[in-house]
Order: structure tokens, then sequence, then C-alpha cells
């Protein structure tokens, strides 16, 4: 924990408004008065117009987020005490997710939403995976870690860096790639874990995320609940997780498209690792490697028909300019999708472009099926699974629609 005294701050009154409305970022542009410059992780407090006590944080010099609180209303010490604290309650907001047998992957702290901006911690397992998202924390790591082991016990922790904080010369170098606590990975192991009973593996030093896609499990449990007897097209499928789902609901035939060749051999892994289960046992999985818009446009000209088609793409808008071009992409794969759904299937589409609003992108949706000659009969539009607490309007990045094509 960092010893230096505390960085006053001073803001406008519409980020002291926001900060008392439990926003806990502090941009630059809002900052009046800063004492001193200050060093990643220093305590940032935020007195208000009456110099009162209005948060307490931890600050990031040079980035536009200049501070992210962690304590907003009345004063207390930043230290492991403190994150042990938010990590129980984080636990307990999960209380009957934390004691399902049946589900061992699952985020146990979101940032934002846990009061604990900038870090978010995942499960699988007795797996704690970390990651990092600004360099503020770099210094209070080991509290958290001291936090999460005396909550969790966890048998390795592995701690991970946003793509930002990872390129940061000034990022400590065993951050800068992920590190392995406690018992050792070999390169490539992945760690098992259930998802409603079902079994998968978690990549956290090599995968994308944490290692898995945890925000979609409520959706590959829906669709799990609607594939009985179906045919179904898993387009962007990663390592398979929606196939599986739909497998294990029923599902006559999955077929997983994705361009990334490791993550289909991980998708047909998991069918393996899932062969007690009879239902995934008699469905049959396929997997296409290639351009997912390339390989639905070839199935719609080849003839091919499917009775579910989930589309679950990369962001495609990391900054608000992208937006337009995001939804433009979003219409085109409703269009291709049209071309591969039988009349009454079921699409499911994914946006998780924070830059892209949930209206937005059902209209978006919407329009390109209706430019097809197809209309939806939207079954409902959701969002991140249980664990995901929003916290922040900008952590609402995860939508997806589900809806009959007729
Ligand atoms: N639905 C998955 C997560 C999808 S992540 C789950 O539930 O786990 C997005 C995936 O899209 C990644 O696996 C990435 O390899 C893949 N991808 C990105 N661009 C692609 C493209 N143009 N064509 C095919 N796959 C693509």
């Amino acid at each position: 924990m960092s010893t230096a005294p505390a960085v006053a701050l001073r803001v406008t009154p519409a980020a002291e408004r926001a900060i008392r409305d439990g926003h806990p970022w502090v941009f630059e542009g809002s900052i009046r008065e800063q004492s001193r410059p200050g060093t990643p992780g220093d305590i940032a407090v935020v007195f208000d117009r009456k110099n009162r006590f209005l948060a307490a944080g931890l600050l990031d010099p040079d980035r536009a987020i200049r501070a992210r609180m962690l304590v907003i209303g009345a004063p207390r010490t930043i230290d492991e005490a403190f994150l042990r604290a938010r990590v129980s309650e984080a636990l307990h907001r999960r209380q009957r997710l934390v004691s399902d047998p049946h589900t061992t992957g699952l985020r146990i702290v979101a940032g934002e939403g846990d009061g604990l901006s900038g870090i978010i911690v995942d499960r699988y397992d007795d797996t704690l995976v970390a990651k990092v998202y600004t360099r503020a924390w770099i210094p209070h790591l080991q509290g958290l870690l001291a936090a999460l082991d005396g909550e969790l016990a966890p048998r390795r922790v592995v701690l991970r860096s946003s793509r930002n904080v990872a390129a940061d010369p000034n990022t400590p170098a065993e951050l800068r790639d992920p590190t392995v606590r406690g018992d050792p990975l070999e390169p490539g192991e992945g760690i098992p874990f259930l998802e409603h009973g079902l079994h998968f593996e978690a990549h956290p030093v090599e995968g994308h995320k944490t290692g898995f896609y945890l925000d979609q499990r409520d959706n590959r449990h829906r669709v799990r609940d609607l594939a009985r007897g179906l045919d179904v097209l898993n387009v962007f499928s990663y390592s398979g997780g929606f196939s599986v789902a739909a497998a294990a609901g029923g599902a006559r035939r999955a077929t997983s498209v994705d361009m990334a060749g490791p993550a289909l051999a991980q998708a047909r892994r998991h069918f393996q690792m899932n062969e007690a289960h009879p239902q995934v046992r008699g469905c049959a999985h396929d997997v296409v490697e290639g351009d997912a818009f390339q390989v639905l446009d070839a199935m719609g000209t080849a003839g091919e028909t499917r009775d579910v088609v989930v589309i679950d793409p990369p962001s495609f808008a990391k900054e608000a300019k992208q937006a337009a071009g995001a939804l433009k992409a979003y219409e085109r794969l409703t269009e291709l999708a049209m071309g591969v759904l039988v009349r009454g299937g079921l699409l499911v589409q994914a946006s998780c472009s924070s830059r892209v609003e949930t209206d937005d992108f059902v209209a978006a949706v919407h329009r390109a099926a209706a430019r097809s000659g197809r209309r939806l009969a939207e079954v409902e539009v959701t969002g991140h699974a249980q664990d995901h607490p929003v916290g922040i309007p900008e952590n609402q990045y995860l939508k997806a629609v589900f809806a009959r094509a007729f």
C-alpha cells in the first residue's frame, strides 16, 4: 500500500454530483485543483466545495480517468481490511451462485459493479483470475491478493493486465504478461470448471478475457432451453460454449464457426468432456474455420438452412466514433443470418460493443431483417449474466436479441 500523503482533488460541481450519485470515475477534465501530480495508485481524496470529504480512491495520473473512487460519503482507509470487506460483500451479493455446485465458473468481482473500479476477478473452480485495468491498482495488488486469499484460499491466482496496462513501459515486467501464483500451470493447460453442470475449461493465460466468456452464461442457458431437436449454427463460437449448451438442451446438430483454429479445437474438446451427457453425446457437432461473414454467405448461397443461429461477434466499437460502422456490421450479420434461418427460426444476436446502445442495436437488427423480407418477433432482449452487475452505464456492454424470424 502507498504511504505517500493523499493527493487532494477539487472537481467541478457536475463531477461532484456524479460522484455523490455513485459514479466512481473522476475525469481529468473535471479537475479544478490537484494538490500534487502524484504517481499511479496514490490515494486520491476528493473534497467538495465546502471542503468536506466527498470520496477517496486511486489516482491514475496519466489517464483520462484520473482517479477511481472506492469510498464515497464517509471516509475509510483503503487497506487490505477494506479490500477484504469489498470482496466479502461481492461474494455475499452472489451467494446463490457462489454456493451452486453445478456452476463453478463465475465473476467474483465485477469492477465498478462491486465497488472496486478498475479490477475484475473471475473464479474457475479453485483458481482465481484477477485482471487489472489500470496501473493505479499495481501498488494495491498485494493487499488485494491477501484479501482474496483470506476470503477464498485459492489454489492459484493468475494475474492479467488489460492491453493498455501491459503495453505501458512503466508497468512492472511481471504484470506485462499473465503471471501465475501458487500452483503452476503448464503451457496450454486449461482449468476445468462447471457451468450449469456442463464441463468447460478456461485458458486464463492464452485465452480471451479471463479465459472464458462468463458474461454469456445466462444466454447460453436460454439457448439450451430452446434448442431441443433443432439444428443450431453458432457463429463466432470461440470455444463452443453456445454449441455445448444447445447440445445439452437436445439440439440435433451444432455447428461452431470461428476463424481461430485453437478455439475450435477447444470446442471439440468441450464436446468430448461432456460425452457422459446423453444429449451432448447424441448431438452431431461440426466446426468450420473461417471468416464468419464469408462462411454465412457461402452457406446461404448453397441453400443450407438452420433452425437457430447464434451470432456473438467480438466488439466492433471500442470508441464512440466506431459506433456507426459497428451497426453496419451488425446489420450485415443479421442479413446473412436470415439467409440460412428457416421461417420461424430463432435468431440470437449479441453485441458486446460498449459504444453501441441497446436500442440502436435492436433497431439495426430489425431493420436488417426487414430488408431481407423477414419480420422479427422479439422473444427477449437480455444482458450480462447475474454475476456481472453493471454498476455504471459505461459497463453495460453486452446485449442480446432473441427473436423468431418469420
Ligand atoms: N460466443 C463465445 C464468445 C465469442 S468471442 C462464447 O460464448 O464463448 C468472439 C470470437 O469471434 C472469437 O473466438 C474470435 O476468434 C472470433 N472472431 C473474430 N472475428 C471473426 C471473424 N471475422 N470470423 C470468424 N470468427 C471471428
